[in-house]
């Protein structure tokens, strides 16, 4: 197991995701990612080991930016390297994806894109979805975009998803594998599970399966996966 976190404020998020990462680090992992956005640009930083080791490495609390996504791997396709260490990115870099689970066919998606031009840079299954989303995106916004590569994925997957030119939202989805959406005061958070966040906020709502979240700071929107728009309680945590 493994975890992924994200987070969308009106102040730095650098150490919330690094906090989320930290309280995700009972599942077990092998590397640890972060990316941000800063002035329309991903800044990303990754590494094998422990989250305190590739800190001191990398430096995760110097990443400015508002909105963020992070990920502790425990690798099922690639192995343990940087460059299979989430987040990864399309070709254009404009969109950073952190992913758990397992894209079953991820080959035959892949041979298909690169047929279609695309460089992969890592082993990784996850891979496939930033290049399935750059593959729609010109003709469609980030929402539609998404929504089209998740219908042709088959597999689990919890998964945190930015734009680089769209430095607002922060995109999640879920099938199979676990993931919540936290709501705070003048931010909203994703994370693998509800105790990484309760010290930013006991609003939590609850993914399921086949469903795409679109958080903004100050909303949060469920959609399923042919758009529709799912009306999803808030419920409030009191452990
Ligand atoms: N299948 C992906 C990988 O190997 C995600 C693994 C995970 O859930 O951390 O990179």
């Amino acid at each position: 197991m493994c975890g992924i976190v994200g987070a969308v404020s009106g102040s730095s998020v650098n150490e919330k995701l690094f906090n989320g990462l930290s309280n995700l680090e009972y599942r077990g992992y092998d590397s640890v990612g972060m990316c941000l956005i800063n002035n329309g640009r991903f800044l990303l930083k990754k590494g094998v080991g422990k989250l305190e080791e590739v800190h001191k490495k990398v430096d995760f609390l110097s990443i400015p930016g508002n909105v963020g996504i992070g990920h502790c791997r425990w690798s099922t396709h690639g192995g343990v390297t940087e460059k299979n260490a989430h987040p990864h990115l399309d070709c254009s870099r404009r969109i950073a994806v952190v992913h758990n689970g397992i894209i079953e066919n991820y080959s035959e998606l892949k041979e298909e894109l690169i047929k279609k031009g695309h460089k992969f840079h890592s082993q990784t299954d996850t891979e496939v979805i930033a290049h399935l989303i750059e593959d729609v995106l010109s003709q469609n916004g980030i929402e539609k975009a998404t929504r089209l590569a998740l219908n042709r994925i088959e597999g689990s997957y919890a998964l945190g998803i930015l734009f680089a030119e769209e430095p607002q939202k922060l995109i999640a989805a879920r099938n199979e594998s676990p993931l919540i959406i936290g709501i705070g005061n003048n931010e909203n958070f994703i994370s693998s599970d509800v105790p990484s966040i309760l010290g930013y906020t006991n609003k939590i709502i609850y993914l399921e399966d086949k469903e795409i979240a679109v958080l903004t700071k100050n909303s949060a929107k469920v959609f399923d996966l042919s758009g529709s728009v799912k009306n999803k309680k808030i419920n409030i945590i009191r452990w």
